[in-house]
């Protein structure tokens, strides 16, 4: 097994060395201090092609691919972690798109987040679901005025980019709230703007200042049947699957 970066990743890590070094590392302190969002360091890695490293090309991104994020966010994590999350975050709400997103889906949502013209955030854990997924008490009930669509009701907590976010992607229960079955939780796709979605509160953390959480609360937000990921009761495998190379990019924030 060849362990050696190519010529493209080398490049890749290169760029986003210099650019660590010459706009990241004068910031990384004052945004801890203020904890406000970056948003000129967001327009840097949006004009250095950095929000698309982990999207296919044919939807805007460069297909750098998990490793070339990886590289990217171990040389921004050298001076600030924040700035590392807001790289991961262009994977996390996009994971299960494109593991199970249809063709319209992805050609509706990714390239936004390529090109930095959107923002999403991953909606899983809840007041009383953290670790414990199977216990989120969110539901999609089946909308008694849109063949096929859905009413998502619920509040999710700790969202990464809550108030930053043009859309959500929203884990919820298809079927009994109280079921523990990893069947019954499906994965949908929320405007942030639409009816029925509110943005509360935003929390005061201790660290990882400037890389914003919030809540997010649903009620009875219409999500038409197109907005589903995947399969109904396949929530649970795109939560895992999804998670499953982030664990890669945040050993890689461990290592910058
Ligand atoms: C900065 C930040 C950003 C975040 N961004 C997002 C986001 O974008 N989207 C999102 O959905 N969530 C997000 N989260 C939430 C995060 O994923 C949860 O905090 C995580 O799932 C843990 O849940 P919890 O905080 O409720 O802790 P708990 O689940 O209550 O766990 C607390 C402790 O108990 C331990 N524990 C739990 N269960 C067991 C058990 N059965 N046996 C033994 N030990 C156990 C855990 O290992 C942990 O040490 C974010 C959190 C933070 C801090």
């Amino acid at each position: 097994m060849d362990f050696e970066l190519n010529d493209e990743l080398l490049g890749l890590q290169a760029v986003v060395r210099r650019l660590a070094q010459d706009k990241i590392k004068p910031r990384a302190r004052e945004i801890d201090l203020s904890g406000e969002y970056p948003q000129d360091i967001f327009e840097e890695f949006a004009a250095a092609d950095l929000l698309g490293l982990c999207i296919p090309e044919e939807y805007g991104g460069s297909g750098a691919g998990i490793l070339g994020l990886t590289l990217a966010i171990e040389e921004v994590t050298k001076y600030s972690n924040v700035l590392g999350l807001m790289l991961l975050l262009t994977r996390l709400a996009t994971g299960p798109l494109m593991i199970a997103g249809t063709e319209e889906q992805k050609r509706q949502y990714l390239p936004g987040i390529a090109a930095g013209t959107s923002r999403a955030s991953f909606c899983l854990s809840e007041p009383g679901a953290g670790s414990d997924v199977a216990g989120m008490t969110t539901r999609a009930l089946a909308d008694p005025d849109v063949e096929g669509g859905y009413l998502l009701t619920g509040a999710k907590c700790w969202i990464s980019g809550a108030m930053q976010a043009d859309w959500f992607v929203v884990f919820a229960k298809t079927g009994d709230p109280s079921s523990r079955h990893h069947r019954d939780i499906g994965c949908f796709i929320v405007e942030a703007h639409q009816d029925g979605v509110s943005r509360p509160r935003v929390d005061h953390k201790m660290g990882v200042r400037g890389s914003p959480t919030g809540e997010i609360v649903l009620d009875e937000c219409v999500v038409p049947a197109e907005n589903l990921i995947g399969e109904e009761g396949k929530g649970f495998k795109y939560i895992l699957d999804g998670l499953n190379a982030e664990r890669t990019l945040i050993a890689a924030e461990c290592i910058g």
